[in-house]
């Protein structure tokens, strides 16, 4: 169960680390492990080997995972990044905006 406060395609922003303020789409969530991946941010160095005889290993970046706590969500409303409340509405749980109310 997806029990964090922010979803794949979500618009987030980075509140801590070193890729404070910036934004991005969350590309990958891992509940178990509280963590999310975030496009084009905390780029990490991979070293690929070459599986196949030819094929070319070397070096590649890719988004590395961080801990959910680092990244809120940005209300479409508010244009920026806010803490999420759970309201019931038509008997399910959904986000929305603790400033504005609107849905997430
Ligand atoms: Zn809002």
């Amino acid at each position: 169960m997806n029990n964090l406060h922010v979803k794949t395609g979500d618009n987030v922003m980075i509140i801590s680390g070193k890729d404070k303020g910036h934004t991005g789409k969350v590309l990958q969530v891992s509940p178990s492990e509280n963590k999310v991946i975030v496009e084009g941010q905390n780029m990490v160095t991979k070293h690929v080997k070459p599986r196949r005889q030819g094929e070319q290993g070397g070096i590649v970046k890719a988004e590395g995972a961080m801990y959910a706590s680092k990244v809120m969500p940005i209300c479409p409303k508010c244009g920026k990044a806010v803490r999420v409340g759970h309201v019931e509405k038509d008997g399910k749980m959904v986000r929305v905006c603790k400033k504005c109310g609107a849905e997430l």
